[in-house]
């Protein structure tokens, strides 16, 4: 047996201010997405904001419903979107955000377990890193990719050639 240890590297800052004009844009964004949460249980406002390698922004928010789970994350509301919308285009940078009662969380909240999993797939399926900006009144954590946030993700083996079968051949529900 030997023992192992994981670090985590990343940029903090103590506001937008030394963060990117890029990066404060979609700061604002993730910010501003935070208004369409419906959040009516756990009144907890998530707002996300994914830039696109295209420079598009597609933004999301969590969504809630009585029959729980049946809600979504913010994150993955926003992934979700550009996946389907835009299936080729790599995600650049995901910027999220967190509310409670209103009231953005001092410190960054952190995205769930099974959204890391989405996103750690979706940074594998365009084969780029994806940047991950977490945002919070008194801190922004800033990683350089997804790996930095989900260190051991479940493996995913994307079947090869999945994408071309997709767009070449199939078409429709599967
Ligand atoms: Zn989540």
């Amino acid at each position: 047996m030997s023992e192992k240890r994981l670090t985590i590297d990343y940029e903090e800052f103590a506001s937008v201010k030394g963060m990117t004009a890029e990066d404060q844009q979609l700061v604002a964004q993730c910010l501003e997405a935070q208004k369409g949460s419906y959040s009516p249980y756990s009144n907890f406002q998530v707002g996300a904001a994914l830039r696109l390698a295209n420079g598009v922004i597609v933004k999301g928010a969590n969504q809630e419903n009585a029959a729980y789970p049946s809600g979504l994350c913010a994150e993955r509301v926003a992934m979700f979107w550009a996946g389907a919308n835009y299936p080729d285009v790599p995600f650049d940078t995901l910027a999220i955000a967190g509310s409670d009662h209103g009231v953005l969380c001092e410190s960054p909240a952190s995205p769930c377990g099974a959204c890391r999993q989405v996103m750690a797939e979706y940074q594998k399926k365009h084969g780029r890193p994806m940047k991950v900006i977490l945002v919070g009144s008194k801190r922004i954590r800033k990683f350089a990719c997804v790996d930095e946030s989900l260190t051991r993700p479940a493996p995913s083996e994307l079947p090869q050639g999945r994408n071309a079968a997709r767009v070449g051949g199939r078409s429709g529900a599967m």
